[in-house]
């Protein structure tokens, strides 16, 4: 019996993840087209008809550009809290199923327990995710411009994290974009930079903590490597080094991480080999960055 988790994309023009146990799949945010989500998981084996769920954080379009096809013509039941759901009527088909859960409060589908708890971006309800499955914890939490006390609750029990790990501060700085933007994502309520995510990790993260995957990386603000090795630093300092530290990309998706439901496994046994998998580009990349 395992859990298997894989960032099918991640970043500003779309952001998708999978959570699968033996008896329920669900996706952590849309923000694939029908058609590149289908593309992916059919990478992983799955079909879009075997996805139970899709669990939706805030309705920015990197999150919910995928509903109209998957809620619609694939008549995936879809889950997210009012505020959200009004805010995003316009991605949701009218024969959409829609389940409206509220902040706090757990609710199960299949063997996995889903907990949204609030996180401060700017958007209208916004939330990160905690998947629970016999007694592990899978944290997920892009979209903040500030690891409130409650974030950081939420990270206490995690054997996974997806945490974003967005820019860094000098490149966004001294990058191409608007100022008005820069200050939008530099800002409490925009995203968190490498060294916050690090420090975040560091300190915030227990003794069941495994594996972690970098998400929401900027592709003009940051550099994967740099943000990876950040992120392993602050680790190793806090005596962490045994955390094994993933990047999650825009234009493919992530390795599988897979976690069993026995004890924790000894740090310092052999991790398994990576499972990289290779993706062409999609047509999603031909758009517009959106955020
Ligand atoms: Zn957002
Ligand atoms: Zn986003």
């Amino acid at each position: 019996m395992s859990l298997k988790i894989c960032v099918l994309a991640s970043g500003s023009r779309g952001n998708c993840t999978l959570v699968a146990s033996p008896a329920a799949r669900i996706l952590v945010d849309a923000g694939l087209s029908g058609r590149r989500t289908i593309e992916c998981l059919a990478l992983l084996g799955l079909e879009i008809g075997e996805i139970d769920a899709i669990v939706i954080g805030h309705e920015h379009s990197d999150h919910v550009r995928g509903l109209p096809a998957l809620a619609g013509r694939h008549r995936r039941p879809v889950y997210l809290n009012r505020e959200t759901a009004e805010a995003a009527a316009g991605h949701l088909p009218d024969r959409a199923e829609v389940k409206i859960f509220t902040n706090g409060q757990t609710w199960e589908i299949g063997d996995l327990s889903i907990l949204p708890f609030s996180v401060f971006h700017d958007s209208r309800d916004p939330v990160g995710f905690v998947i629970g499955w016999r007694g592990r914890e899978v944290t997920i939490a892009t979209d903040l411009g500030t690891p409130t006390r409650l974030v950081r609750q939420r990270l206490k029990n995690a054997r996974v994290a997806i945490l974003e790990a967005n820019h860094d501060p000098d490149l966004l700085l001294n990058g191409t974009r608007p100022w008005r933007l820069k200050q939008r994502v530099n800002s409490s309520r925009g995203h968190l930079s490498n060294q916050a995510a690090a420090d975040l990790l560091a300190a915030e993260t227990g003794p069941d903590l495994t594996d972690v995957f970098l998400a929401h990386i900027s592709l003009d603000c940051n550099r994967p490597e740099q943000a990876r090795q950040t992120v392993k630093a602050a680790l190793k300092r806090a005596g962490k080094e045994h955390v094994r530290v993933r990047l999650t990309y825009q234009d493919r998706i992530s390795e599988v991480v897979e976690i069993e439901d026995g004890p924790t496994p000894d740090p310092a046994a052999e991790p398994p080999p990576p499972r990289p998998v290779q993706l062409e580009l999609g047509p999603f990349l031909t758009k517009a960055p959106l955020t």
